[in-house]
């Protein structure tokens, strides 16, 4: 072999190798959870587990037991039961804890599978994510101190100070209906709650049902003017992940009809669920 000839081969090998790890590296950036290069749903089956992005600090929908290290609430049961219905035991189903403000960009980066964390299935996030049928129905509202002048939005005028949480539907709500108030934003709703009782503000948004939690912590609190918003909640997976949305979707539907999720509605709203 002339030592042309070699040289050629050797830089032809070398492009090869390139192309090759770019190949690679494009199939592990297109594949969900950590570039297995496979779709969701043949992921979960893999690896037999479901990782869902859940709250921590949300009382009745996601909330972490201090004394056991146990998430617990609404979101976490129903979560469960869809990893019984996927992979035959609620145990298969793994937390991780996400906020508003984090829960699409850890889907996105497939660290989670499944966002169950109060989210409302809306039109601009369907641009992002995919959403489950509506699995919980809630409407934003105002949480205030008893007592105080603030009765519904109309009372949030100008000099107003109202928290919310960065990321959430109920942030941006809050400045269509009271334009005047001011909105102070948080990483989370424990923050949000914590700056409420500090007196940082008037009053809290967010939805009735989280409020509802933090109104059963402290007593002091209330809900204040009813619903001003629809919010439906789903379960949002990656875009185009429609294996696994038909997977949880029938997942929802059994559950609704054996009478699970009556009971975890029961348990944690205190309610019958709405027909
Ligand atoms: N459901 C509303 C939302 O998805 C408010 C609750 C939350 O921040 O998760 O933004």
């Amino acid at each position: 072999m002339s030592r042309v000839t070699k040289w050629l081969s050797v830089g032809l090998i070398s492009l090869l190798a390139v192309f090759m790890l770019a190949a690679c590296g494009g199939k592990e950036t297109s594949g969900d959870s950590k570039g297995t290069g496979k779709d969701t749903l043949a992921s979960i089956k893999d690896r037999d587990k479901i990782i869902f992005g859940v709250k921590t600090d949300t009382r009745l929908f996601g909330l972490k037991n201090p004394s056991s290290g146990d998430i617990e609430g609404f979101d976490i049961d129903i979560a469960k039961q869809i990893a019984k219905d996927i992979l035959g035991d609620e145990k298969k189903a793994e937390f991780k804890e996400v906020t508003s403000k984090t829960r699409i960009p850890m889907l996105q980066n497939g660290d989670i599978d499944a966002i169950t964390a109060t989210m409302t299935i809306t039109d601009e996030r369907k641009k992002e994510v995919d959403f489950s049928d509506v699995y919980f129905e809630a409407g934003q509202s105002l949480l205030v101190k008893k007592g105080s002048s603030i009765k519904s939005t109309e009372d949030l005028k100008k000099g107003s100070k109202v928290l919310a949480v960065k990321g959430s539907t109920s942030s941006q709500n809050i400045r269509e209906k009271a334009p005047d108030a001011s909105v102070l934003e948080f990483e989370n709703y424990a923050e949000a709650f914590t700056a409420l009782k500090a007196g940082q503000g008037d009053a809290l948004t967010t939805d009735n049902a989280i409020l509802y939690g933090m109104a059963d912590e402290n007593k002091q609190y209330q809900l204040t003017g009813g619903t001003f918003t629809d919010e439906p909640y789903g379960i949002a997976v990656k875009k185009g992940q429609s294996g696994l949305v038909k997977e949880i979707n029938a997942s929802l539907k059994k559950m609704k009809a054996d009478g699970r999720y009556g009971k975890i509605y029961k348990k944690w709203i205190k309610e019958e669920p709405a027909k």
